[in-house]
């Protein structure tokens, strides 16, 4: 152990320099350390910048530039004006801006653009942003951190990806100096994938929440003058977690039906999806994890019913045994804890581990061919709740349909369009169009004619 540790400090005994002795300064000059580079950090107060790595040197900025090829500016950008006056000191050097912004937008130009145009001389490099400096201090134990980079001179860029292998990091090269602002804005990401299933689902449930509650509580106390304001909390929950949970399943296959549909009425599959279609395509995983999330809420307040008070004291009243009611309510029952089990099939291949491990045929044929198996059966789950209830016209309280009743429309229509794309003349068509053929448009060819 003791030979390949003196055998790395002797191979790469190159000096590096670390602009700024803040968080971010310390940890990246102590990974540094650690992997055999020299350190020379450059500070305002050379002489009183408190604990720093051991074995690094401390200078004025200009002195700590001067041996080193390769400057790393841990300093925050409103600060950076003073580097100008260090310009002749970066002829040629390569600078590696690793700074974020507190907000989006705060800026006209990218932090890293702005230090090449303080610097014209020096080549910029944009980096290390992403982590943190407590994911630099602990980094050697996960290997899987993923540094981006992106700059202008190929060469100072390779230099900077060099340092960060070494360091233990996965490069990925986001181009010129142009993407700096992409960089910067990846640290502010919340979630951004997530917001319109989130806001979606939270408007659904909102939405049938009330809507049952006039319909169910409300109605029964303006009718009959009846308190059940005691179901708001399991019978009606159980009601609008099912429903939003098929709607959301419904809504994560639309989009390609749409989309196959767009397809076959243009004949081609090179022009581009309109914005709102691409947007939602995009969160079709997003909207699946959320659909699985209500099943899972439906399927643990379908589990309470047996111990509830209510049904417990509605229990003591014997009714003769109906033998269409045993299979009815069973059929019922068996047809959610299969849909169930697919959802959760759909939801675990989903997870970039599992996913990453199956060919695109096998994800494609779950996400798919299953994953409509699962709409099916979900929604035969829910037509089989409504068995003949459909023709009740006592169910229509205030002439609204219940609620399972609205929750069936978006997936039986998803599974008749389905149907509808794979009839084998308009599969043939549609499978011809993806795989890159083209129907030309007879208006386009008179068109043409007339201007040769
Ligand atoms: P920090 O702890 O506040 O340190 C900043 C350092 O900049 C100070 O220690 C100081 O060093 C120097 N400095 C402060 N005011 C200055 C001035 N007026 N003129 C010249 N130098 C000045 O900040 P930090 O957390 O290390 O962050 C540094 C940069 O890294 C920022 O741009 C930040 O966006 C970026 N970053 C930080 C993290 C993180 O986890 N902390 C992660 C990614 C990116 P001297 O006293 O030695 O001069």
């Amino acid at each position: 152990a003791h030979t390949t540790h003196t055998h790395a400090s002797t191979r790469h005994q190159e000096l590096l320099c670390i602009f700024g002795t803040g968080d971010l300064g310390r940890s990246l000059g102590q990974r540094l350390l650690q992997t055999g580079y020299r350190v020379v950090y450059g500070s305002r107060r050379p002489h009183s910048c408190g604990l720093l790595p051991q074995g690094a040197q401390v200078r004025s900025h200009a002195a700590a530039a001067e041996p080193a090829s390769l400057v790393f500016i841990c300093i925050h950008r409103e600060h950076y004006d003073f580097l100008e006056t260090l310009a002749p000191h970066f002829k040629g050097k390569v600078l590696v801006d690793v700074s974020n912004n507190l907000k989006k937008n705060l800026y006209p130009e990218a932090n890293a653009e702005y230090l090449q145009r303080l610097i014209p001389g020096a080549h910029v490099v944009k980096g290390f942003n992403t982590l943190s400096a407590w994911a630099l201090q602990n980094g050697p134990s996960d290997a899987n951190r993923q540094v981006y980079l992106c700059g202008n001179s190929a060469e100072a860029k390779e230099a900077v990806a060099e340092v960060a292998t070494k360091l233990g990091f996965t490069v990925l090269d986001k181009g010129s100096l142009s993407s700096a602002r992409e960089l910067e804005d990846f640290p502010l990401q919340l979630f951004p994938e997530w917001r319109l299933p989130l806001r979606l689902a939270f408007g659904l449930t909102v939405f049938f929440f009330f809507y049952l509650l006039i319909r169910t509580v409300v109605s029964a106390y303006v009718e009959q003058g009846k308190d059940i304001s005691f179901r708001i909390m399991a019978s009606l929950a159980n009601k609008v977690f099912p429903i939003v949970s098929l709607i959301m399943l419904s809504l994560c296959y639309l989009p390609g039906v749409i989309a196959a549909f767009l397809q076959l009425y243009r004949g081609t599959k090179y022009k581009r999806f309109p914005d709102w279609l691409d947007r939602w395509m995009l969160c079709r995983k997003q909207l699946g994890l959320l659909a699985l999330g209500f099943a899972s809420l439906h399927v643990l307040y379908t589990l309470i019913i047996p111990i509830r008070y209510y049904v417990r004291y509605r229990l003591n009243h014997t009714i003769p045994f109906d033998t269409t009611m045993a299979w009815r309510t069973d059929s019922y029952y068996a047809m959610g804890i299969l849909g169930f089990g697919l959802y959760l099939l759909l939801g675990i291949t989903s997870l970039p581990s599992v996913s990453n491990a199956l060919s695109w045929r096998e994800f494609s044929f779950i996400q798919s061919k299953l994953g409509y198996l699962t709409l099916f059966i979900c929604t035969f789950h829910t037509y089989l709740y409504g068995w003949d209830k459909f023709l009740w016209v006592s169910g229509y309280t205030w002439y609204t349909p219940p609620g399972y009743m609205l929750s069936l429309v978006l997936p039986s229509a998803v599974m008749l369009l389905k149907l509808l794309l794979v009839l084998p003349c308009v599969d043939r068509s549609l499978t011809r169009i993806r795989q890159g053929w083209e129907r030309s448009d007879p208006e386009d060819d008179s068109k043409n004619s007339l201007l040769t």
